[in-house]
């Protein structure tokens, strides 16, 4: 008997059909002796309607009820989750984050977990039952109800089959498993059987979109064995795992890309001590989240320093870069909205020299230029024209030999 920590996506239930064909699928998994601990997001698009119904409704959107608000929609599907599986003869229990024992700091809308007491979770498995949990939400230590933010439910997920000692967490969603790329860019992408942690931490971190990257992070931390497929085929996904080590390792294992950053740059800086602290711990200080630093050569005792930075926080950015290059006696701030990051991850280039030089003589073949570049021990990414991605991606697919032959 196997204690099964068992996700669904929006998509998964995003209708009562899509519920009852989950309930069935969970009923058949409990049947077949199973013990079964379900977390559901909010149904289809339903957490995206909830933000827009906020917009219109105010301008002021008070973190405290924003987050009493979007929880509602996990709230609505764990029950009807319920009832679906009593119709089949199965009983279940729904449960919000706060009574599944989500403890979280006071941070709304983007609350982090302080700690898992799923005591009322695992009662209900001992009784037979299954629990249903509503994903991304928790009760903080001022007693509010709190969302996790978006993409929290993998989270949830992660974090109980951790708290209950599970045998494996999966992750239910509307593609089949983690590609070598996205599928909708080369069609001859390859679902993965297998992934290590820290090749998907990478890919999470550079453009693959799910599972969620902070899900992949605490599963990385404690060792949850993650099995990421499909509500809607059932067939064997991609198990996410620790690398083993006798395993000869695949020299590149993806291609991702990414096209939500931005790059700026500072030029004209003074080349001394301090600047680039001053300007980074301002950023920082404004919870903008900077990738790919890079600082050119001092000339004349002037420096420029680039980075990329998400869409979403370029106006903020803009305006801290304006006030930095007054105070600090730069130059000017330039903006180039136009860029994507392309990436190669493989563990098996901790190892293996040249990768490095293949994907820049790859992106040359394609007259593709390179406006930065960033490597980690198993990552090599290059910043490149937005609307040249897309070729990088087919053409470093193909020549790492990750298309289906
Ligand atoms: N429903 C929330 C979202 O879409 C949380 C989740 O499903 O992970 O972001
Ligand atoms: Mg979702």
């Amino acid at each position: 008997m196997a204690l099964l920590v068992q996700k669904f996506g929006g998509t998964a239930v995003g209708d009562a059909e899509r519920i009852r064909a989950v309930a069935d699928h969970v009923a058949r998994t409990v049947r077949r002796g199973n013990q079964v601990v379900m977390v559901v997001s909010a149904m289809g698009k339903e957490t995206d309607d909830l933000l827009r119904l906020a917009k219109d409704v105010s301008s002021t959107h008070p973190g405290r009820e924003m987050d009493m608000l979007i929880t509602a929609g996990e709230r609505k599907s764990t029950a009807l989750m319920c009832m679906a599986l009593h119709d089949l003869g199965i009983p279940a229990d729904s449960f919000t984050g706060s009574q599944a024992g989500f403890l979280t700091d006071t941070t709304h809308t983007n609350a982090k977990i302080l700690a898992v007491r799923p005591d009322r979770i695992q009662e209900a498995v001992d009784d037979g039952r299954v629990a249903v949990v509503g994903g991304s939400q928790g009760v903080s230590t001022d007693n509010d109800v709190t969302f996790l933010g978006r993409g929290g439910s993998d989270t949830t997920a992660v974090a109980l089959a951790h708290a209950l000692g599970a045998d494996a967490c999966e992750l239910y969603t509307d593609v089949t498993g983690v590609f070598t790329t996205d599928p909708r860019v080369v069609s001859t992408a390859r679902k993965m059987p297998t992934v290590s942690f820290d090749e998907l931490l990478e890919m999470t971190a550079t453009g693959c979109p799910k599972p969620a990257m902070r899900s992949v992070e605490y599963a990385r931390t404690h060792g949850v064995r993650l099995h990421v497929r499909s509500a809607f085929t059932w067939q064997e996904g991609t198990w996410v795992t620790e690398e083993e080590p006798e395993m000869e390792q695949a020299i590149v294992s993806a291609v991702t890309h990414d096209m939500s950053e931005a790059k700026m740059t500072l030029a004209g800086l003074p080349d001394h001590p301090g600047v680039a602290a001053r300007v980074f711990r301002s950023l920082s200080d404004l919870g903008v989240n900077v990738d790919m630093i890079v600082q050119n050569v001092s000339a004349q005792g002037v420096t420029d320093i680039s980075f990329t930075v998400p869409h979403e926080d370029l106006a903020k950015t803009q305006e801290a870069a304006s006030a930095l290059v007054a105070e600090l006696g730069a130059s000017e701030v330039l903006v180039d909205t136009a860029i994507a990051r392309v990436s190669v991850v493989g563990a098996g280039m901790r190892s293996n020299p040249g990768v490095a030089a293949t994907m820049f003589e790859v992106l040359a073949t394609e007259e593709i230029n390179i406006a930065m570049i960033s490597t980690s021990a198993i990552r090599v990414s290059c910043v490149v024209e937005q609307v040249r991605v897309e070729d990088a991606v087919r053409a470093l697919h193909d020549a790492f030999g990750l298309s289906v032959v």
